[in-house]
C-alpha cells in the first residue's frame, strides 16, 4: 500500500529499529514505547486490521505468535508480557495495517480501561 507507514517499514523505505525479519514478518521497536520492551510484529503483506483476518491470510497470524515466543525470550520477558492488537476507531488503532504490540519489563495494569463513569 503506498501512503503506509508501515509497508514502508517492511519495505525497508524508511527507517525502524528491527530486532527481527524474516519473509512473512517484520518486529523492530515503537517509536513511542509504553514499557521498558515494546515491539511492534507486523506481517510484510498489507493487512488493514484483525477485522480483515480471513482464512486465506491467517497464516501470518500464527507465525507472528511464533515470532512473539521466539522475541519473548531474546527480550528477556521470562516474567511475561502482554500482546495487544488494537482494531478501529473504538480500538484506538493509529496505523491502518494490523501489528501486535508486544510489551514487557514492567508490570502491566488490569483492566487496561478506565472504569465508565
Ligand atoms: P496503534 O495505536 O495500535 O495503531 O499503534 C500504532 C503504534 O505505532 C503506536 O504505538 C505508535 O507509537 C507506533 N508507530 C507509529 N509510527 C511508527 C514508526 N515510524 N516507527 C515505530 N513505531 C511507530
Amino acid at each position: 500500500m503506498a501512503d503506509c507507514i508501515f509497508c514502508k517499514i517492511a519495505a525497508g523505505e524508511i527507517p525502524s529499529h528491527k530486532v527481527y525479519e524474516d519473509g512473512q514478518v517484520v518486529a523492530f521497536h515503537d517509536l513511542d514505547p509504553q514499557a521498558p520492551v515494546h515491539v511492534l510484529v507486523i506481517p510484510k503483506a498489507h493487512i488493514p486490521s484483525a477485522a480483515e483476518i480471513t482464512a486465506e491470510n491467517s497464516g501470518v497470524v500464527a507465525h507472528i505468535f511464533e515470532v512473539i515466543a521466539k522475541l519473548s525470550g531474546e527480550l528477556g520477558l521470562e516474567n511475561g508480557f502482554r500482546v495487544i492488537n488494537n482494531c478501529g476507531a473504538d480500538g484506538m488503532q493509529s496505523v491502518q495495517h494490523l501489528h501486535f504490540h508486544l510489551l514487557g519489563k514492567r508490570k502491566m495494569g488490569w483492566p487496561p480501561f478506565p472504569a465508565e463513569a
